[in-house]
């Protein structure tokens, strides 16, 4: 029986998968309402049914048992109408400056596009997004304007002659091999280059790997793409000069190439490395770049915090106004970023409320003198629309009952009076970041002026194809501190 014919006869609900900015199909068999299974639908265009491991954690997302279904006030349940009577009663309390506002990464363009409308009707300034560090250094680094940068579609990817990719993409999105292995068997002649200080999953498909010493990944593009010599690179970077002039050569005499670029903790200035791979990939009519972000929404979140409300702080100048007393209280829509965090557990308590939107039980309610926990529906339950790493946008409808949830347009509208007119949030979000101008000479100073970083420590990764038992097998992270 094929795929189609098994599928037939199912009760298939469609969704997104939002572990990575890949944003694959996710298919679920439903059973009286319920998502009881995975489908693998392989008519699908992203994913053609495969789903990498974290992929398959979807079915737990939807029906984990685990599931907020009620919210708390520290460890009392109490009703939604209790919660947000609480809520309404403590958030008077503050003034709006001292009140800041996170929306995660992983929640919808609806959803920030509702929590800025909430934060302007309450006169909250302090509202902003909530990611990985190094997936927000580097879309902040996406914004800086390079002429002729062309964001990559999937099939330029499948069709490219060279990739140049940066870190571990097949870590971060596995299900990419499938593609990067087209570029790699498709033709004769066509190059993979991975830039990357470790042996990782993705370098051992490399036809060229740029083994650069940890935290120079930005020199290097910087040189590949032509904006300081090969030689200063050289020097910083441990790589041979040689090398370095050839991989350059590789991708520009390529008939078509895609620059890949995955963000990564432990490497220094995220941003500056998005910077040069558009320089790089601006080259030509037919090279293109791409940030495979590791949370699903991290492009729209931003787009939509950016220009909705543009002005709002940093990350960085949010903490120091916790540090100084000055924000009291503190809403995390979609992620306690506390959590698991001693230093930021220190520093948040001088919050005197704090509220944490979930889908899962957090650390909060034993952490914080006086704390809500809302249960946040996730994208199964609510409408919402996201977008992907290469900029389309993926709408996902309801597909499961919200069992004691709400979603964070919900949530914002019983703090505050709002209505965002329908299509507004995805139309400023897929109009990608807010455009910014980089001084050259700046970023080159600040590329000079970047120290060297000691090697990462490494497990060993043992492969399939290497004829040993697997040993060490984990296929997310391979360095201990990545
Ligand atoms: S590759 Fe990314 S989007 Fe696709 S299943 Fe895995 S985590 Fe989800």
């Amino acid at each position: 029986m094929t795929n189609d014919e098994l599928m037939k006869d199912m009760d298939i609900k469609k969704s997104r998968c939002l572990f990575c900015s890949l944003g694959c199909e996710v298919s679920f068999r439903a059973e009286g309402g319920r998502l009881t299974a995975l489908a693998y639908d392989q008519n699908n265009p992203i994913n053609k049914g495969s789903l990498c491991p974290r992929g398959h954690y979807n079915l737990e997302l939807a029906s984990h048992p685990g599931r907020l279904t009620e919210p708390q006030i520290g460890r009392r349940k109490v009703s939604w109408e209790e919660a947000v009577t609480f809520l309404r009663g403590e958030l008077g309390a503050f003034a709006s400056r001292e009140i800041g506002c996170l929306v995660s990464c992983l929640q919808s363009n609806e959803a920030a596009l509702a929590a800025v409308k909430m934060a302007g009707r309450k006169g909250i300034e302090n509202i902003l997004s909530a990611g990985a560090a190094a997936d927000l250094e580097a879309y902040g680094g996406s914004k800086w304007q390079v002429p002729g940068a062309r964001l990559a579609t999937l099939e330029a990817i499948e069709q490219s002659e060279a990739l140049l990719i940066v870190g571990d993409l097949l870590s971060r999105s596995p299900v990419l091999a499938r593609r990067v292995n087209q570029v790699k068997y498709g033709k004769r002649g066509n190059k993979i280059i991975v830039l990357d200080p470790n042996k990782t999953h993705t370098s051992w498909f490399a036809t060229s790997h740029l083994l650069c010493r940890p935290g120079t990944e930005a020199i290097a593009l910087a040189a590949l793409a032509g904006a300081i010599p090969f030689s200063a690179a050289a020097e910083k970077s441990g790589l041979p000069a040689a090398q370095l002039q050839q991989a350059a050569a590789d991708f520009k005499n390529a008939a078509s190439g895609t620059v890949i670029y995955v963000p990564q903790t432990r490497r220094l200035r995220n941003d500056l490395a998005v910077y040069y791979a558009k320089q790089l990939a601006a080259g030509s009519d037919h090279k293109s770049f791409i940030v495979y972000y590791l949370y699903g929404n991290t492009l729209g979140v931003n787009t939509v915090i950016d220009r909705a409300a543009p002005g709002h702080p940093t990350y960085h100048q949010l903490l120091d106004k916790i540090d100084r007393g000055e924000v009291k209280s503190l809403l995390m829509f979609g992620e306690d970023i506390s959590a698991g965090h001693e230093e930021l557990q220190k520093r948040f308590r001088m919050l005197k409320f704090v509220v944490f939107a979930g889908h899962f039980e957090s650390e909060s309610p034993a952490i914080y003198d006086n704390s809500l926990i809302l249960p946040l529906a996730t994208q199964f339950e609510g409408a919402g629309s996201f977008v992907t790493a290469d900029g389309q946008l993926a709408v996902c409808a309801p597909i499961a009952p919200a069992a004691g949830s709400k979603t964070l347009p919900e949530i914002c509208r019983l703090i505050a009076e709002i209505s965002p007119a329908e299509n507004e949030a995805s139309e400023l979000a897929v109009q990608g970041p807010v455009s910014q101008t980089k001084d050259e000479a700046e970023a080159k100073a600040e590329l000079a002026a970047l120290p060297p970083l000691e090697a990462a420590p490494v497990k060993p990764i043992t492969y399939f194809g290497n004829n040993h038992l697997v040993s060490n097998f984990f296929w997310y992270r391979v360095n201990v501190n990545g």
